[in-house]
């Protein structure tokens, strides 16, 4: 059951301690979330004792109020123009279902292709899929939410990955590589 989230407490210190965790630049940068976030890489801000990712969030502060479902009874959901889940630029955000949101990553990802592909060899000789990528980006996330659990070095990681470090070194400090799906990820 989705939560319905009141405008109406958002005050003066949630609104402050919001925006202590955002990076906030110009009117059609990204503004990246510093504060926690989810396996997806979804910001999560605190709010009415509950966890409410901080792009849904920023949604709220900016236009008053999120419906829950579309006039067909589907949820609804703030979705990304800019693919970048951690975003939280409300120029960026938009509401649309799920299926819209597939749609759409889908265009985007057609788009960033044709552009990228043109002339550049390296997607061709890269070593993973994004879905390896995306895998050994998530084994730093887990590190980072419970570094006492979890201990794992770029070294240990790389050889799960029959790479070397410094590949699980880069692929963790950037958000832009590519992958042999033909686009950066
Ligand atoms: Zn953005």
């Amino acid at each position: 059951m989705p939560h319905i989230l009141d405008p109406k407490l958002i005050d003066i210190s949630v609104l402050r301690r919001f925006t202590s965790k955002i990076d906030i630049c110009s009117d059609d940068e990204c503004w990246l979330w510093k504060g926690g976030r989810d396996l997806q890489g979804y910001g999560v801000f605190y709010f009415m004792n509950r966890s409410v990712r901080s792009s849904r969030m920023a949604y709220l502060i900016k236009y008053g109020k999120i419906p829950l479902y579309n006039e067909i009874g589907q949820r609804i959901f703030v979705l990304h123009k800019c693919d970048n889940s951690s975003c939280v630029n409300p120029n960026h955000l938009y509401l649309g279902t799920n299926t819209d949101n597939m749609n759409d990553a889908y265009k985007r990802g057609q788009k960033r292709m044709t552009k990228e592909v043109i002339g550049k060899g390296i997607f061709s000789s890269a070593k993973f899929y994004a879905m390896d990528i995306r895998r050994i980006r998530k084994l730093k996330i887990i590190r980072s939410i419970c570094p006492k659990r979890y201990k794992h070095s770029c070294e240990y990681v790389a050889k799960i990955f029959k790479t070397t470090s410094m590949t699980i070194w880069k692929i963790w400090n950037s958000n832009e590589y590519p992958c042999r799906d033909g686009y950066f990820v």
